[in-house]
Parts: C-alpha cells; sequence; structure tokens
C-alpha cells in the first residue's frame, strides 16, 4: 500500500472526479455515503473528460488534475465521456497510462433482489485486465486509403505483472482459482505470451488452481455455467468485452465496480460510461460507483467501514426487494415503484451499521501488488539477428503482377522475395487461394545466400533501404510500413502467413 498524502489532522487526501452525464450524481451519493459512514477522508475534487475537451485541452486531462493525482496517488472518479470516431483520445484510457495502472480488476457478485435468469446460482467472480497495453495503446495507421491498422502490444513485462496481481488479488481476498483467457490459439505471439507467462508464474502460488481458457470458449462459458470461474486474467480488449458480459450477469452496468491499480496510483471507478441519457434526472443507479468507493476502503486499510457500506447496500437491497422498490434499472424507470438517486442513496446511509444476516461480506487483505523490475529491456536475448523483413507495399495490382515485378526489382539486392500475403493469407507463389485482395501487401523478403553482414549473417540496415528504395522507385509501388524478420536466441520471433511454408 502505498503512503498516502495526509492533511496536517491525519486524513487521507484522495483526488474526487466527479466526470460527465450521471458522473456526478453517482459521485454525489457515494461522497455522501461514505461520508455517513464516518470514514476520514478529505477530496480534493478535479476535473477530467468533456467539460475539458471543450476548453481546448485535447488529452481531457488538466495539469492541476494531474498534479493533484502525483500528490494524492488516490482517485475517486465519475465515467468521463469520449468523444467518437474523431482524434481525442479516451480521457479515461489517458489517465490510466498516464499513472501506470495496469491492473483493472472489476469483480461481480450476485446481488439480493437483483432478479437475473442467473439468480440463485452464486456467481461471485472477478475479471482482471491489462488496462495499459494490446489494442488499447491506440497506435493506428492508415496505410493506404481504405487500409487501417491498430498495433496489439503486448509485452513480456506487462504479462508478468498482470499475472501476479491476479494471483495476489486471488489471495488477498481468499479466491480460489485463477483462469487465464487468451486467444493464443490464433494470436500465438501476444495472446501466447500472456498464456506462456501464466504458465511459468502459476506453479509459484501452489494454493490457488489454474487454468487457461479460450477466450471465445469464456464469453460461452460466462453465459452457460458462470459460478465455475473465481478470477479470470485475460488481455486488455478481451477484458473489456467480457468484464461488460459478467456485469450483465448480476444485474447491469449499475452494479459493475471497478478498481486501477498501479504500483504507485490507484484510481476507483464504475465499469459503466457516462449513460447520457440519464444524465441529471435523478433516476441512475449509483451503487456501481458506491463498490468502487467501498473497494477504494479497501485499498486504504479502512475494512471495517468497507464492511459497514457494503453491508448497507446488502441489507438495503434485501429491503427494496421485501417492498417491491428499486431503482430504475431494476424495477423499470418512471413506475410508481422506482427510487430515484436521492431517494436510494437515503436508503443505504439509513442502514448503515445494520448487517445482513443472509448476504456475506469477503474477508479482504491487502493486496500485495508486484514489484517488478522498471528495466525497458525486461527480457534479454542470448542472440538476436535480423534474417529478413516484412515490406508493406500499397501497390494496385493483381498478386500474379506485382510477385514477378518485386522479384525483378529485388534482384542484386541482399534480399529476395519469399512470399506475398494479403490480409495474412498467401497470395504469392500462387497457390490457387481464392483472395479478394486489398491494395496493402506484405511482402515477405529474407535475406540471401551471403546476403547478410558479419559473422552470425544479419540483414544490415543499409541493405534493408536499398531494397525499399528500389520497391518504391517503380511506378504504382510505394513502401508503407516495414517489420524486420527477428531471430532471438535462435528462435523466430515472426509468424508464418495462412498457408505459408
Ligand atoms: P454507458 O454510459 O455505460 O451506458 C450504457 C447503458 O448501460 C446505459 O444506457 C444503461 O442501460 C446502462 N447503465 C450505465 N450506467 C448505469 C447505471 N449507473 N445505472 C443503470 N444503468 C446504467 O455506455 P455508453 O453509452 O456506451 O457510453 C457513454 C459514454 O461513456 C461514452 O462517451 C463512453 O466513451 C463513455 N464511457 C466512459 C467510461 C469510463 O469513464 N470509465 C466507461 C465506458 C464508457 P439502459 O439503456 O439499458 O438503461
Amino acid at each position: 500500500m502505498p503512503d498516502f498524502s495526509r492533511t496536517p489532522d491525519g486524513k487521507i487526501i484522495c483526488t474526487l472526479i466527479p466526470g460527465d452525464g450521471v458522473g456526478p450524481e453517482c459521485i454525489a451519493a457515494t461522497q455522501a455515503i461514505i461520508q455517513a459512514a464516518g470514514v476520514k477522508l478529505e477530496f480534493e475534487t478535479r476535473h477530467a473528460g468533456e467539460s475539458v475537451f471543450k476548453q481546448g485541452i485535447p488529452s481531457g486531462v488538466p495539469q492541476d488534475t494531474i498534479d493533484s493525482i502525483k500528490k494524492t496517488r488516490l482517485v475517486l472518479k465519475g465515467p468521463l465521456g469520449t468523444p467518437v470516431g474523431f482524434g481525442e483520445k479516451s480521457a479515461n484510457v489517458t489517465l490510466r497510462k498516464l499513472f501506470e495502472t495496469y491492473a483493472n480488476i472489476r469483480p461481480v457478485r450476485e446481488l439480493p433482489g437483483v432478479k437475473t435468469p442467473y439468480s440463485g446460482r452464486g456467481i461471485d467472480l472477478v475479471v482482471v485486465r491489462e488496462n495499459v497495453e494490446d489494442l488499447y495503446a491506440g497506435i493506428e495507421h492508415m496505410q493506404t486509403p481504405g487500409v487501417a491498422q491498430c498495433l496489439k502490444i503486448i509485452s513480456a513485462k506487462g504479462c508478468e505483472k498482470i499475472v501476479r496481481t491476479a494471483f495476489e488479488f486471488a489471495r488477498s481476498e481468499g479466491r480460489k482459482s485463477v483462469a487465464c483467457a487468451t486467444k493464443s490459439n490464433i494470436m500465438k505471439m501476444t495472446e501466447g505470451l500472456l498464456k506462456r507467462t501464466f504458465e511459468r508464474i502459476a506453479p509459484e502460488y501452489p494454493d490457488i488452481q489454474s487454468w487457461h481458457v479460450i477466450i471465445d470458449n469464456c464469453a460461452h462459458q460466462l453465459v452457460k455455467k458462470p459460478e465455475q470461474f473465481d478470477v479470470i486474467v485475460t488481455t486488455n480488449m478481451n477484458g473489456d468485452i467480457i468484464s461488460d458480459l459478467t456485469s450483465a450477469l448480476v444485474g447491469g452496468l449499475g452494479f459493475a465496480p471497478s478498481a486501477n491499480l498501479g504500483n504507485d496510483v490507484a484510481i476507483f471507478e464504475a465499469v459503466h460510461g457516462s449513460a447520457p441519457k440519464y444524465a441529471g434526472k435523478d433516476c441512475i443507479n449509483p451503487t456501481a460507483v458506491l463498490l468502487s468507493g467501498v473497494a477504494m476502503l479497501r485499498y486504504i486499510g479502512q475494512f471495517e467501514a468497507a464492511n459497514a457500506v457494503e453491508h448497507a447496500v446488502l441489507v438495503t437491497l434485501e429491503d427494496c426487494a421485501r417492498k417491491g422498490v428499486g431503482t430504475g434499472d431494476v424495477v423499470g424507470y418512471e413506475k410508481p415503484n422506482t427510487l430515484s438517486t436521492t431517494a436510494y442513496t437515503e436508503k443505504i446511509i439509513g442502514n448503515l451499521g445494520k448487517r445482513s444476516e443472509k448476504w456475506r461480506v469477503r474477508d479482504a487483505k491487502p493486496i500485495r501488488m508486484p514489484q517488478i523490475s522498471a528495466e525497458p529491456t525486461f527480457v534479454k536475448a542470448t542472440s538476436q539477428r535480423t534474417v529478413g523483413a516484412d515490406i508493406f507495399v500499397e501497390a494496385n495490382l493483381l498478386p500474379g503482377d506485382l510477385g514477378p515485378k518485386l522479384e525483378a526489382l529485388l534482384e542484386g539486392t541482399a534480399l529476395k522475395l519469399k512470399m506475398i500475403s494479403n490480409r495474412g493469407t498467401k497470395v504469392y507463389p500462387l497457390g490457387g487461394a481464392i483472395t479478394d485482395c486489398i491494395d496493402q501487401y506484405r511482402c515477405r523478403c529474407v535475406l540471401r545466400q551471403g546476403g547478410g553482414k558479419g559473422e552470425s549473417g544479419t540483414l544490415a540496415d543499409a541493405d534493408l533501404l536499398a531494397a525499399m528504395t528500389r520497391i518504391s522507385s517503380a511506378p504504382g509501388l510505394r513502401w508503407m510500413h516495414v517489420e524486420k524478420l527477428m531471430e532471438y536466441s535462435g528462435e523466430p520471433g515472426f509468424t508464418k502467413a495462412q498457408g505459408e511454408d
């Protein structure tokens, strides 16, 4: 647990970001309940998101918010709206990345009176989602006018951090199993890295059962038999999707809290977004933000207060179920038995100090975040050499015309054409594949006999550049991207194309 910033009278200071849409209402309810529970916290209000984008700050996160978080290292935030499809980045993602909160913990559990098709099956599971890498690194390019690319970045260090966090989290809550969900059968290098890291680290946690599940089957199993899962660790985008699914299993986004944890900063927020259609109507369910606040209380070691608030929520939901009332997402909006956000909040405050007889609250210990080397070169190879390059070429040609043209252009260079693929499928040398080609070709070029420099025979940059320049000198051809084909410790650092021998 980090050393928190405190007021002169010893209160922990927390940066409070009300957020957009329904955010301010959820945050106000949470703040009121936490304060009524007698928690000694000082809130420092700062802003991020839509209002900040409107001020012309493209990141959506102003400097005084960054300064406050750097000081407090503890954040309770409402959802932030993200402009869709334009240049601006999500302020949420920016906050998570700026402070390296690499683990996103998303618990869901069955709650009293929140009727779902799964009621009575005791769902109580947690998705531990990698939070800063993967496709959400946000590195995108238009490679040709009609072809977009997004890079999926997965690092050994990132995998190690998230896997260890998942096991440590399981231990902190006395959970029995951790499942690793990946698409390693297709993405052997990226998703496979998480699987391999998981399998290497799991034996260090013999008290916890571990298993691997392919992510699409995981989605299927979650719908079919969700009670088999305890903790699921997964990559960023997979985790984003399955955690919305898991929240639906227990009653929807109104009940799904989350914590973004790093080694220095922790940000607590609901899984849900700003739900703009409900903004300002005093009808939103604040439980997800409130339970995120409960997770924050546990994180700062205030276990009793956390349990008191969680029990008050359970007792309130039991009481609501008995009386047939509830927030709009539970009983329907604008019905005679619908509770406003304010009325629901007051009920919870009124139930502080009561304990549910039937529904339990987990005994938790502080989580021990993994301490991992900050060295950028986390993995060192015993040897490495460049054995060729994938040169991506824009061409308005069919493979049968492009292949011979490239072979002729590469004559006399250090590289020769091995094959061409289009969207991952080999299309040259021609093999009878029926491929609807686009104008982005991956041209796999390998070292010619004797083409490499030095003892180990590695492709020299000058030779690669010479080959690329030859390609672009031909009318109608343009290289727009290149990936070196690397061999690390004698193992290829690249995959084959579909159909490549
Ligand atoms: P959303 O805001 O999560 O809302 C989707 C739906 O979920 C709502 O229409 C509502 O369902 C339900 N819902 C959400 N919060 C609820 C609550 N507290 N109580 C009851 N029901 C709730 O997702 P979105 O509409 O896709 O996104 C809106 C904006 O939020 C976007 O700008 C998005 O980028 C942003 N966002 C921010 C965060 C974040 O800050 N961490 C996360 C996700 C999205 P019904 O319509 O069925 O009633």
